[in-house]
């Protein structure tokens, strides 16, 4: 039987990294944050790394990389290490890499997200290919944008073109049918080990201003002349309608299965799935994220639901580690690495 001791659990300082690699030592795993430089206090504050590492930019993570193979380093990805690195440098990543790292062009494309979502039965918001089509509320959401900056709304062509060139005018976007309801991030995980998908959490996030707005009349907003932002400042827990779980549970196995034709290895670990609820009761999924999602941090000391099924705190962070050591003492590793 190998060892856990042989190896070690690294990830990018930053995102979900506190809860991950809390969850490693949890699983009884040695710990490597690896900090962009002026980013390293919150990883000595909370005492979750064995190790810090410091690089300045994406390019000294791939010099790093050898160092991090020589110590038996399992890179665990997140958000941020793909921003970091660049979804098209993920697939260069030779150390061993949990999950797979070619579904990761899959998430990153709208194109190839959408296709992969409708493959999965799953009702999505309409796409209008051009402003001239708007014919109800859509929100326009600009590619890359960080954490939702700029977003805003129409209603019809004019008001597209009028809001849009207060934006600069000159940014690439996509426009959605804007869903009226609450948006629900339901978190899941699938393990590769046992065949099985996992619900681990539900968040909401918490957006500036979209979430202030709402505290001052609409006369006030109005006077002000306020644009609706949706920047992620944080994320809000949820627990859900008992009664909608079977349907969640039905979507996560689906966009599962339907991975694993569009995709060699198939989605596996933890992943989530960002959709409007509307007061009919229908998910309206505007997103996929193949990995953790920062939306799991509230529950670093479990869920409501981790808590039904497992006797000890499981965070998503703990789920993934204890995924590598059962594999790791399986002899299957090789299985969940790619
Ligand atoms: P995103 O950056 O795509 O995650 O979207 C940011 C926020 O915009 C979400 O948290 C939702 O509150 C909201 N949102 C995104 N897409 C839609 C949609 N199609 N309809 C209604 N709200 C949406």
């Amino acid at each position: 039987m190998s060892n856990i001791k042989d190896y070690k659990i690294a990830t990018l300082g930053s995102h979900s990294a506190l809860q991950i690699l809390k969850g490693a030592k949890d699983e009884g795993f040695e710990t490597i944050a690896i900090c962009q430089k002026g980013r390293r206090e919150p990883y000595e504050m909370f005492p979750v790394a064995d190790q810090i590492i410091e690089v300045e930019t994406f390019e000294d993570f791939f010099k790093i990389e050898e160092d991090l193979k020589k110590q038996n380093a399992i890179l665990v990805p997140h958000g941020s290490l793909v921003e970091f690195v660049g979804p098209e440098n993920i697939e260069k990543i030779s150390m061993m890499h949990y999950g797979t790292r070619g579904i990761i062009k899959w998430e990153s494309d709208r194109v190839k997200e959408r296709e992969w979502l409708k493959k999965a039965g799953l009702k999505l918001p309409k796409i209008f290919k051009t402003p001239e089509d708007i014919d109800r509320p859509v929100i326009i959401k600009f590619h890359g944008a960080g954490g939702g900056k700029g977003y805003f709304l129409a209603k019809s062509p004019e008001e597209f073109y009028e809001r849009y060139a207060k934006q600069g005018g000159d940014k690439k976007y996509v426009i959605q049918e804007y869903i009226v309801g609450v948006p629900i991030y339901s978190h899941f995980f699938y393990s590769k080990l046992t065949g099985q998908i996992e619900i681990m959490s539900f968040d909401k996030r918490y957006e500036s201003n979209a979430d202030s707005i709402g505290r001052i009349a609409a006369q006030d907003q109005m006077d002000v002349d306020i644009q609706t932002s949706y920047t992620i400042a944080g994320n809000i827990p949820i627990v859900i309608r008992e009664s909608l779980l079977s349907k969640i549970i039905e979507m996560g196995k689906n966009v599962v299965k339907i991975s694993q034709e569009i995709e060699p290895g198939g989605l596996f670990g933890p992943f989530c799935l960002e959709a409007v609820l509307d007061n009919q009761l229908e998910f309206y999924v505007f997103e996929i994220s193949a990995r953790i999602v920062a939306g799991t941090n509230p529950y670093t000391n479990g869920s409501p639901y981790t808590w039904l099924k497992y006797d000890v705190p499981m965070s998503t962070g703990r789920r993934i580690a204890r995924e590598i050591r059962e594999a790791i003492e399986t002899g299957r590793l090789e299985e969940i690495l790619n």
